[in-house]
């Protein structure tokens, strides 16, 4: 018989608002895409290479069991402490360049 260690924590979907974790599916880390054209090796980076910080990433979240978004969050892989969600391209991630955002997304009133 085995025992399995089982971490919960609560994640807060743009959309819908705080769940437990077990309501989304993990997207993995949020990557930058290669260039236009990448060579082999970029690609081969891109495709299986993560940076897998202890420490804050930001994550691809899908909210599987509610709306069925996909969003972004930024977590700290030891606490598991969610700092923050937002949908990509959302006014309030301080990531998103301005020119991309979408008129009152993710806007938190
Ligand atoms: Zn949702």
């Amino acid at each position: 018989m085995y025992t399995i260690a089982r971490v919960s924590f609560l994640l807060s979907c743009p959309n819908c608002g705080t769940r437990e974790v077990t309501d989304f599916g993990y997207g993995g880390e949020v990557t930058a895409r290669p260039a236009s054209r990448p060579d082999r090796r970029e690609l081969n980076a891109y495709n299986y290479f993560r940076r897998n910080v202890a420490g804050v990433q930001r994550e691809w979240w899908f909210h599987r069991s509610g709306c069925r978004a996909w969003f972004i969050a930024e977590r700290d892989t030891t606490t598991n402490e969610v700092k923050f969600t937002a949908l990509p391209g959302a006014r309030d991630d301080p990531q998103t360049p301005e020119a991309s955002k979408a008129p009152g997304e993710g806007v938190v009133t």
